[in-house]
């Protein structure tokens, strides 16, 4: 494991971001929207500690797609890599997209949700880890 702050960035390298903790649980989500904001068929991301991330470069390229139902999802907008999401009530509230770590932020994701809407493309992985058909429950 890699010590902290660590960096990160896009893909063009015009925003850069630095994590200053660990961040606290790191998930995939298999739903539609985040097969299509990606174009993959999962997204991993990690939940930061409020507070902890600070961008050091490029925050003007910084967009931000805000649906009405959801978190904000930050992406450069020159390049489309996808960053961060953001509560849309508590912005201190957010994830990390684990791809857009330069180094190995340590932390495993250690549960898949949405699996109800997975793609039919790419098997669910026999992983171990709790599977949720739809979003993880608040007891979980
Ligand atoms: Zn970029
Ligand atoms: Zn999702």
């Amino acid at each position: 494991m890699n010590a902290f702050p660590l960096a990160g960035g896009c893909v063009c390298g015009r925003v850069r971001f630095v994590v200053t903790e660990p961040p606290t649980s790191a998930s995939y989500c298999h739903c539609r929207r985040c097969q299509r904001r990606t174009g993959t068929a999962v997204s991993a991301q990690a939940r930061i500690v409020p507070g902890s991330l600070r961008i050091t470069a490029g925050e003007e390229h910084l967009g931000s797609y805000d649906p009405p139902d959801g978190f904000s999802k930050l992406f450069c907008s020159a390049c489309g890599s996808a960053l961060f999401s953001r509560h849309p009530d508590d912005p201190g509230i957010m994830s990390v997209r684990l791809g857009a770590f330069d180094d190995d932020p340590g932390i495993r994701p250690s549960y898949r949700q949405f699996v109800a809407y997975a793609a039919p493309w790419e098997p669910l992985p026999d992983d171990g880890l709790p599977h949720y058909p739809e979003g993880r429950p608040p007891d979980a």
